[in-house]
């Protein structure tokens, strides 16, 4: 057993170069061989090498790399989903996963529920006879609420169904949803797994018998990733308990100076002791809360001239990786949301969603202060 830091770096698969050599060939002998070698078979070398790594970090038996994190949600949910089934969303889940569930559901007639923060700690009361999965994200985009996934995986196991986590947010370095119990866990690679804003992938990673169980569909379904890609993911997971490190520290700090800053309104970070479900985030989120955190400005007529006066945080879509980025979720991510939508997640019209990077904390503070100044 390694520790993170030293999983994120070391290839337990030696070859003479000390890197996964890349392999690209789509086209393999296979007289004389056991297995059928092809992307979408997801048995590369290349393929099996970072999910290997994975799998370490998040103390998973086994696991597949998709080309999105969309893909590995779609895959897993419809290898296992039938007509006649129903499944419980909470409800603060990333907006796409959202969309995939109310335009795609319906035409094959499966059910579903989206659970409010703070029902999740009912969701017992939730499961019908015909619940099959139990499907969850937290720290949640992009309000920062946390759901208790001791508590989620207890109520999945009680009634048989699978539990379902997209660690995203979280990274597995700072949250192993599998050690609290709950049986798959997601990722958009795309975010800090790449880290640096120029990948697209998804990762599914979970138990050798569940993996056997979504591989027919994912082989069907297709959202296979090529080796190059693979390669450079390699290359990114090296770096990602140091990055992470650095965007947990960051975060805080930002954290506690946009709490004391008079122009600032509520903000929001499971990392703070006024969080409302810090204490549960402490007991899950082992090595830190995240760089993710959003907050509001007082005057939300400002929130455009604050966006363009930026120098160094960089208004952008997607999140995690290296450079800070930041955006108005009523605007961008959260723009498909009808008004009263937003209004009954929280999400106001002056919220900010903050992805921190690893530049100084102390620039950072800086170009706040500068362009709300
Ligand atoms: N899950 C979360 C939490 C996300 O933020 C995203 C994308 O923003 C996804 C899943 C989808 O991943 P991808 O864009 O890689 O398909």
């Amino acid at each position: 057993m390694y520790s993170k830091e030293t999983d994120c770096v070391y290839n337990r698969q030696q070859h003479q170069g000390v890197n996964t050599p890349i392999y690209t060939s789509t086209a393999n002998r296979y007289i004389g061989y056991e297995e059928i070698l092809y992307p979408r078979n997801f048995n590369t070398e290349n393929q099996l090498a970072i999910v290997e790594k994975l799998c370490r970090l998040e103390q998973a038996e086994a696991g597949m790399i998709f080309s999105s994190g969309a893909a590995a949600i779609s895959t897993v949910l419809f290898s296992f989903l039938k007509a006649g089934d129903h499944v419980l969303f909470s409800q603060e889940i990333y907006g796409g996963t959202v969309k995939l569930v109310v335009e795609e559901f319906a035409k094959f007639n499966i059910a579903y529920d989206f659970v409010s923060g703070a029902a999740m700690e009912n969701i017992g009361a939730m499961i019908r006879e015909n619940t099959r999965l139990i499907y969850t994200e937290t720290p949640s985009n992009p309000l920062l609420s946390v759901v208790d996934l001791e508590q989620v995986s207890r109520v999945a196991k009680k009634h048989g169904i699978l539990s379902v986590v997209d660690n995203t947010f979280a990274t597995p370095i700072n949250q192993n949803p599998i050690a609290l119990g709950i049986d798959i866990v997601l990722h958009s690679g795309t975010k800090y797994l790449g880290g640096h804003h120029d990948l697209c992938f998804g990762v599914v990673v979970t138990s050798q018998q569940l993996k056997d169980a979504i591989y027919p569909s994912a082989l069907n379904f297709g959202g296979s990733l090529n080796g190059l890609d693979c390669y450079l993911i390699e290359r990114s997971l090296k770096t990602l308990a140091l990055r992470v490190e650095k965007q947990n520290n960051n975060a805080l700090q930002l954290a506690k100076a946009l709490q004391e800053n008079p122009a600032i309104g509520r903000v929001y970070y499971p990392g703070l002791p006024e969080h409302p479900n810090h204490a549960i985030a402490a007991r899950q989120m082992k090595k830190g809360f995240g760089g993710m955190l959003s907050f509001e400005l007082k005057d939300t007529s400002r929130t455009a001239a604050f966006l363009n006066r930026l120098q160094l945080i960089i208004p952008a879509l997607s999140l995690g990786g290296v450079d800070s980025t930041i955006c108005q979720p009523a605007t961008s991510s959260h723009a498909s949301l009808s008004e009263q939508e937003r209004q009954e997640q929280g999400i106001t019209e002056g919220l900010l969603r903050l992805s921190v990077g690893i530049e100084s904390a102390g620039d950072l503070l800086h170009d706040i202060e500068s362009a709300l100044a």
